[in-house]
């Protein structure tokens, strides 16, 4: 058998029903033509889903995979995809993650795993190195993400990482979520999946090396590539310091489900804030120089004590949309949406829907079971998260997602703005800051409504961005986003696209040059991801290579997309 490079070459399919687990062989030529993590996944789902399943049935199918590149000298690779037939959307439904979790799972010599079927009882996937067995969960099962971990880190160790599901999952959630070394999560509804198929977790332990093939090269691809983001100020001084957050101040955001804006400068508060009132320590994925993320603990208030991680913008800056207001809110929130393992993003959709309609008349206290939806009243959504979660009164009818709420009133579905059953977000609620690049990225993403499939119009918008964008466009790597626009979206979606399959981070910074490899220092949007490929694969990519892997991809969502009933309208119309 050729050796194989970059790759670990085996794939995990665990047949759930039958409790059966088989190592196949990664099939050289689906890797070169489809790179990894959401190029692999995408594959399988378009293979092996028939069009008429229920999500929630034993025939989903659930993928998890990591890249060529993830656990190599290139850092921020410990990134995987998981994807599924969403229960949320109806289609495609993939989401990122990271933590350790990836980087583990590559150390222990796996590039992809393939969950189907149903098992009768809980059960948890265990994999140390060539060991992996399906376990019983039954003590885990009811229990939150937070001691189920630590349950599963008592009998197997600490130097394992997780992927977790909460009682969101468990209660079939439709926008549940698996939870990743504790505060990472993957998005649309794949916890659900994990609960219909009764799988509690995952647990990897991984240790053995991973081959590249030119090691020299790696090394120096992998070194260029740290000091290039060690020496920027922006990257190393700002984001590593203050995390994602540090665009609240100069981003324009949505309010109170879009009711109000809140312009440059004007959030309530900003990364400072966050930082000096809530900050115990920062961390990085695995193998990333970057430490965008905070570990956090409530030190005043209802909540002291309270500790969590991951208070991301998109927890904070979308988050505004749920009329929370202060840091210590939106760290008892995130704590309760990853205790519970439910998804941020549709929280904020669920909760704004529904507090937007009762503000407005279009539901009233007989359709909450007696709840009153103040937009003051920050302890009410904690309450209402944990019903959700259980699935209790008015949280069972918020549970099955913004867009099958909204179509319970003909009044409230005005206001269900998306695509393809995903809320649309950020600049779009700011007349002031419209990009067009980024309304037609998300309405033409394969997994609906998205801020993360085309990141190049945030660099157009962000005033902390801005110095890229000029000096991206002076190099020739970007187009100007005010010629056609088509251009910057389509390849907006190709370093999306590109950077979920080699398992490159862009949720960090939505910065080309964290996406790609390179790119500044190559000022080429591709050869710099082309040269580190080829090195550890042995297979020589060009940048031609890359740009037709990433359309085949992208096509193959659409063609799938197309099977579940998706048409140019619904792709198109700015609401679901
Ligand atoms: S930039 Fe942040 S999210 Fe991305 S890999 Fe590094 S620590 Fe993780």
């Amino acid at each position: 058998m050729t050796e194989i490079y970059g790759w670990s070459g085996v794939v995990l399919r665990v047949d759930m029903t039958k409790g059966t687990i088989r190592k196949e062989r990664l099939d050289p030529e689906v890797a070169r033509k489809f790179i990894g993590g959401r190029g692999l996944n995408s594959k399988v789902l378009f293979d092996e889903i028939d069009s008429k399943i229920d999500p929630l049935s034993s025939s989903n199918v659930l993928c998890f995979a990591v890249g060529p590149l993830t656990s190599t000298w290139i850092p921020q690779t410990s990134r995987m995809m998981v994807s599924t037939l969403s229960p949320y959307t109806g289609i495609l439904g993939d989401g990122n993650a990271g933590g350790r979790f990836p980087g583990y799972l590559k150390h222990a010599g796996y590039d992809q795993i393939i969950v189907t079927g149903r098992s009768e009882s809980p059960k948890y996937l265990w994999i140390d190195n060539d060991v992996v067995k399906l376990k019983d969960a039954s003590h885990l099962w009811g229990k939150n993400v937070n001691e189920a971990v630590m349950l599963l880190e008592k009998k197997n160790g600490r130097d394992i990482a997780t992927a977790c599901i909460g009682k969101g999952g468990e209660n079939l959630v439709r926008w549940a979520t698996a939870i990743f070394d504790r505060v990472s999560s993957a998005t649309r509804g794949a916890g659900a999946v994990m609960g219909s198929k009764n799988l509690k977790a995952i647990a990897v332990r991984g240790t053995k090396p991973v081959k590249v093939r030119d090691k020299a090269k790696m090394y120096e691809i992998g070194q260029a590539d740290r000091k290039w983001f060690s020496k920027d100020k922006w990257i190393h001084d700002i984001v590593g310091e203050l995390g994602s957050p540090c665009v609240m101040k100069d981003s324009p955001h949505g309010a109170h489900h879009f009711d109000k804006a809140i312009g440059i400068g004007d959030a309530p508060f900003g990364a400072e804030d966050i930082k000096a009132r809530l900050e115990v320590s920062r961390k990085a994925c695995y193998n990333c120089v970057i430490h965008c993320k905070d570990w956090y603990e409530v030190v005043s208030g209802l909540h002291t004590g309270v500790r969590g991680g991951g208070l991301e913008v998109t927890v904070v800056g979308l988050g505004l949309q749920t009329g929370i207001q202060t840091p210590e809110g939106f760290a008892v929130w995130k704590k309760l949406l990853d205790e519970n393992g439910i998804c941020v993003q549709a929280g904020i959709d669920a909760l704004a829907l529904a507090y937007f309609c009762y503000q407005h008349g279009i539901i009233t206290k007989k359709d909450t079971d007696g709840l009153k939806l103040d937009w003051a009243d920050q302890e009410g959504k904690f309450k209402l998260t944990e019903m959700i979660a259980r699935r209790e009164g008015f949280g069972n009818t918020l549970a099955e997602g913004f867009y099958n709420f909204g179509k319970l009133y003909p009044e409230a579905m005005k206001y269900v703005y998306g695509q393809k059953g995903m809320m649309g977000v950020g600049p779009v609620a700011s007349p002031d800051n419209f990009s067009m690049t980024f309304v037609l990225g998300s309405a033409t993403s394969t997994r609906g409504g998205d801020n993360l499939r085309t990141g190049p119009s945030l660099l157009h918008i962000l005033p902390s961005h801005k110095r890229w964008a000029e000096k991206f466009v002076k190099q020739g790597i970007i187009p100007d986003v005010f010629t056609p626009i088509a251009p910057i979206v389509q390849l907006g979606q190709r370093v999306s696209v590109l950077a979920d399959s080699i398992s490159r981070c862009k949720t960090g910074l939505w910065d080309y040059s964290i996406a790609v490899p390179l790119m500044g220092k190559y000022g080429h949007p591709y050869r710099g991801t082309a040269e580190a490929l080829s090195a550890a694969t042995g297979l020589q990519y060009s940048s031609d290579d890359l740009i037709e892997a990433a359309d085949r991809i992208t096509s193959l969502e659409r063609a799938f997309n197309v099977r579940q009933g998706i048409t140019s309208t619904s792709t198109h119309k700015f609401c679901c």
